[in-house]
């Protein structure tokens, strides 16, 4: 099945779905999920979830984002799951998190995919790597 539009795959070894023309995740080797942030590399691992935010006792990245004030203490979390698929939700941010400049709905989960532009608040803009 694919996972972005939940199409039954006719070839489930196929790089990309047939229905919504995403590419697939592949079998073989890890998927890890990056974000770079002018402040620094974010990096997720299967099974991790990341909070974001300004508040060090929230968030382990905390440091990336100290300078911003317009960045929650808690402000989304970021995941990946077995299959590949990344995700973002917002967590009730005051200022949003926005992909590919739409704001999410706070605590709806959101799929993120490579060359995804990935916002908090109004200025901290990070690049999706999926690999
Ligand atoms: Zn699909």
């Amino acid at each position: 099945m694919c996972p972005y539009c939940e199409a039954v795959l006719s070839n489930p070894g196929a790089a990309q779905c047939d229905s919504c023309l995403r590419p697939l995740p592949q079998k073989g080797g890890t998927p890890v999920l990056r974000i770079q942030f002018p402040t620094g590399e974010l990096k997720v691992s299967v099974g991790q979830h990341l909070v974001l935010g300004r508040d060090a006792g929230q968030s382990p990245v905390a440091a990336t984002f100290t300078q911003y004030d317009n960045v929650s203490r808690r402000h989304s979390t970021l995941w990946l799951d077995p299959s590949g698929t990344a995700w973002v939700r917002d967590e009730g941010s005051t200022n949003g998190t926005f992909v590919n400049g739409e704001r999410l709905p706070r605590g709806v989960e959101a799929p993120i995919r490579d060359g995804d532009q990935l916002r908090l608040a109004a200025d901290v803009t990070g690049t999706v790597q999926l690999s």
